[in-house]
């Protein structure tokens, strides 16, 4: 089969290795950041120069793009996939979206005849890496089970959550939860700082106790190393709780504490966190605390 693979970051970059790895399909990739590419090219992929020649030849096209208008316009623009590729062909999109997007760009493929699973994925550029990433699908079941075992060569938890548009829902009601876990962890952490614990021995104990997280887990060796190099931009964190504190007001759910945590985003943002890692949130509270956590 012929594979398209546009967008090769931090999370389409890992998931695009993994098909090149384990199975023997043709990889071609196409992103604007040429050194993305090369990353790919270097295990056997092709690379492309537009959206239109990766579209033009595939059988299935990834997308794995930053922001609901990237995706907007990779698939649906005058240069998109929607205008280049053949009736037939599969568009599944790795992106987090909003409903809506994923529905827009659904409806724009099947005017062309192209059919669209949306395929949010869950779990980080760790499990990207290593083929554990969770991927919640959204789509028409029999186009879902027929391309199942490419999902499944760098997925190990593939879930059909129904009709596109709900593949969406499920990522965003999870990054809202991760999301309120990474500023309770934060909290946490500088609590006992703050009051003088050695924070690796508490990082120990709370890894093995009740108030434990992915993202409890997933803040202490960032925060010790001071590694704040994305990952995780902060700006996709942000767009991510912005598209779910949207479908809140859309259906009525009075969230209280995603809210704040936006607030929280909102500051790393204007303090000039939103390139580094979402687990900037914890340099906010030290900000404010005028201490690091170590
Ligand atoms: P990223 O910025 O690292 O990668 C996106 C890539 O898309 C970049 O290499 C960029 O050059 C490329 N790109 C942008 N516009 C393009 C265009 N018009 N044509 C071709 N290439 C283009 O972002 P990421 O962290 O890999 O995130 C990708 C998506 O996955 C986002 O929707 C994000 O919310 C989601 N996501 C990210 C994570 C994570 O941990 N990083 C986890 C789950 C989901």
């Amino acid at each position: 089969m012929k594979i398209g693979f546009i967008g090769v970051g931090n999370m389409g970059g890992p998931m695009c290795r993994n098909i090149i790895r384990n199975t023997n399909h043709q990889v071609r990739v196409f992103d604007l950041n040429p050194a993305a590419v090369a990353a790919c090219t270097a295990l056997g992929a092709t690379g492309a120069d537009s959206t239109a020649a990766v579209a033009a030849e595939a059988d299935v096209v990834f997308t794995s793009l930053p922001m609901p208008r990237h995706v907007e316009a990779v698939t649906l623009g005058p240069d998109g996939i929607a205008a280049h590729a053949r009736a037939g062909t599969v568009l599944i999109d790795l992106s987090t979206n909003s409903p809506a997007t994923a529905r827009r760009v659904h409806d724009g493929m099947a005017a062309k005849g192209v059919r669209m699973l949306e395929a949010p994925v869950s779990g980080g550029v760790p499990r990207a890496t290593d083929g554990t990433i969770v991927i919640m699908v959204g789509g028409d079941a029999a186009v879902f089970e027929a391309n199942l075992p490419l999902l499944k060569s760098f997925s190990k938890e593939v879930i059909h959550v129904g009709p596109v548009g709900m593949g969406s829902v499920a990522k965003l009601c999870n990054n809202m939860l991760a999301f309120c876990n990474a500023a309770a962890a934060s909290e946490a952490l500088l609590l006992g700082a703050a009051a003088g614990i050695d924070v690796h021995k508490l990082y120990d104990v709370i890894c093995n106790a009740s108030g434990n997280s992915d993202a409890f887990r997933g803040l202490g060796p960032k925060a010790f190393a001071r590694n704040f190099t994305p990952g995780f931009a902060l700006d996709l964190a942000h767009k991510d709780l912005r598209l779910a504190l949207e479908m809140a007001d859309e259906v009525g759910m009075p969230a209280m504490i995603a809210p704040q945590v936006m607030t929280l985003m909102r500051m790393g943002r204007a303090a000039g966190m939103g390139a580094d890692d979402s687990s900037s949130l914890l340099r906010v509270y030290e900000a404010a605390l005028g201490r690091e956590v170590t």
